[in-house]
């Protein structure tokens, strides 16, 4: 039988699901899921970038119920988790006297760094690289959870692999119910999108994924830092990242999504008319506004991510507006550009990861 067929090829498992609120933390339950951790099992809890996928990242046997629970592929590395900057020096070969500036600048917070790895790193976690990703994040049920878990935790978005990244526990519960030990349901994840993955180990810092701190942020810190060309490529197809994960298709919502890009009034325009277009085909349009345009349109499922003076907020509503759209159940979003600088950079690499890098430019 065919169901059957689907339960030995994904056993579902039991999820405990932990309501823990993130301003009076009830350190009992964060301890039943730091004990979760510690015994091999996988956790998923919120950050302040988005909720992750938690396990014991010096425990081979943890680690691969990352990848199977999401469906990840082996060659994408993991992010490794710690609760405090010491707890960066076991895991590294050596931290460079710049990079302790860095730390002591954008720690907790959303800046992962890249790391010669040491020995005690698996290589199942880098994706058998001799590099590791470490970050240390600044909210509280992630921090203390890591703490009591007294273990480097390594864990990914706590999405499906390929789907929006989850920005509320409901998210999760929508992707990993029966695929993880367990759920910490705390919120809201207040910046939205994932943190910035920046490459220490070269001459000059090179940023591997645009996050949640900006380019111009580093830069004035380092004054020196570039990014990888190939993700800023668009269509450049022989530019490989240096970042594994960046070469999947990422942050897809079921339907196609097109972005439209140029002056805002030309961009309305254009996505009025290709809403006609698709709408005489039979199409459900969905239209990606922001709050200066959203009045422009109509006729259609029109969803605003925040006002484009405030990207503070469009990072926070992309990912769940991504979603929204597939529970309206709409076949094609336009979704209109956003300003490619401050965090503008990092929402444009998820909006055209959404879309398959499929953009018109007007
Ligand atoms: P996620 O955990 O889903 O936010 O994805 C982690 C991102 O960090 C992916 O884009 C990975 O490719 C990247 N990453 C993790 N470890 C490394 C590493 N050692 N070198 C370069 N990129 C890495
Ligand atoms: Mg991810």
């Amino acid at each position: 039988m065919n169901s059957d067929k689907k339960t030995e090829v994904n056993t579902l498992i039991h999820t405990q699901i932990l309501e823990i609120n993130p301003n009076d933390i009830d350190m009992d339950k964060l301890a039943m899921a730091g004990n979760i951790l510690r015994d091999g099992g996988t956790v998923a809890f919120p950050t302040e970038t988005v909720y992750g996928l938690g396990a014991n990242a010096l425990d081979e046997a943890a680690v691969k119920k990352i990848f199977e629970a999401k469906g990840r592929p082996s060659d994408n590395p993991l992010i490794v988790h710690i609760a405090n900057i010491e707890d960066v020096k076991p895991l590294v070969m050596d931290i460079p006297d710049h990079v302790h500036v860095l730390m002591e600048k954008f720690w907790p917070g959303p800046l992962t760094l890249v790391f010669p790895k040491s020995n005690i790193v698996p290589s199942m976690i880098t994706g058998g690289l001799d590099t590791v990703a470490i970050r240390m994040p600044a909210h509280p049920i992630a921090r203390n959870l890591i703490a009591m878990a007294g273990v480097p935790v390594a864990a990914p978005s706590a999405n499906l692999s390929g789907k929006p990244s989850p920005t509320l526990a409901s998210h999760v519960v929508e992707d990993l119910l029966g695929r993880v030990d367990a759920i910490i349901s705390g919120g809201n994840c207040e910046v939205g999108v994932e943190s910035t993955v920046l490459d220490i180990t070269g001459e000059v810092p090179m940023i591997l994924r645009p996050g949640g701190v900006t380019k111009e942020a580093l830069a004035s810190v380092l004054g020196e830092v570039v990014v990888d060309r190939a993700i800023t490529a668009g269509d450049e197809k022989h530019l490989i990242p240096k970042s594994p994960g960046m070469k999947y298709t990422h942050y897809a919502p079921k339907a196609n999504v097109v972005v439209v890009e140029g002056e805002l009034q030309a961009v309305v325009n254009k996505i009025q008319q290709i809403q006609q277009e698709k709408q005489k085909t039979g199409m459900k349009v969905g239209i990606m506004a922001t709050d200066e345009t959203k009045d422009k349109y109509d006729n259609a499922q029109i969803l605003s991510v925040g006002s484009r003076e405030r990207l503070e907020t469009i990072t926070n509503n992309l990912f769940r507006v991504l979603r929204e759209f597939d529970e309206i159940g709409v076949d094609i979003i336009l979704a209109e550009a956003i300003e490619r600088k401050g965090l503008g950079d990092a929402v444009m690499n998820r909006l055209l990861k959404a879309a398959g890098n499929s953009v018109e430019r007007v």
